[in-house]
């Protein structure tokens, strides 16, 4: 993957935290690798919080992905959800379709909402807080 972790970023909000069914997506995301699932009896892909196959019932297992997407849609948050989100307001969060098939809900770090729309192409980011789990963000394809 050619998109560099960034060692922070402010997209604030509290320290995030992982548990058993997310330590594969967090291992991956502090590795620099955007993780989804795939259902362990085919080659279906499903967002990383599918924990088992909505087809078939089989369990799911971890696999990486490109980070390259398109914006589905979005949301400009102007009032703060959480008080270590109030410096960050106004935010962008957003689904994204990745490359391989999964929608993923995440944040866009992008400069100016109004420039988005639907199909723009955007890629993951990383960033590393000094507390909490390595995070994946989306950005605009050509703000990179
Ligand atoms: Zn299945």
């Amino acid at each position: 993957m050619d998109v560099e972790p960034r060692a922070s970023e402010p997209l604030g909000g509290p320290p995030v935290d992982r548990d058993e069914a997310s330590a594969g997506f967090f291992d991956a995301a502090a590795d620099g690798r955007l993780a989804v699932r795939r259902c362990v009896t085919g080659d279906r892909l499903f967002a990383p919080e599918v924990a088992r196959c909505p087809r078939c019932g089989a369990a799911t297992e971890w696999i990486t992905v490109s980070g390259r997407g398109r914006l589905v849609t979005w949301a400009v948050v102007h009032r703060s959800p959480h008080p270590a989100l109030a410096e960050v307001v106004p935010y962008v969060t957003a689904v994204v379709e990745l490359a391989e098939g999964p929608w993923l809900r995440t944040r866009l770090a992008v400069d100016d909402a109004s420039s988005l729309a639907p199909g723009l192409p955007v890629a993951v980011a990383f960033v590393r807080p000094s507390d909490g789990e390595s995070v994946p963000y989306f950005v605009l394809e050509h703000a990179r």
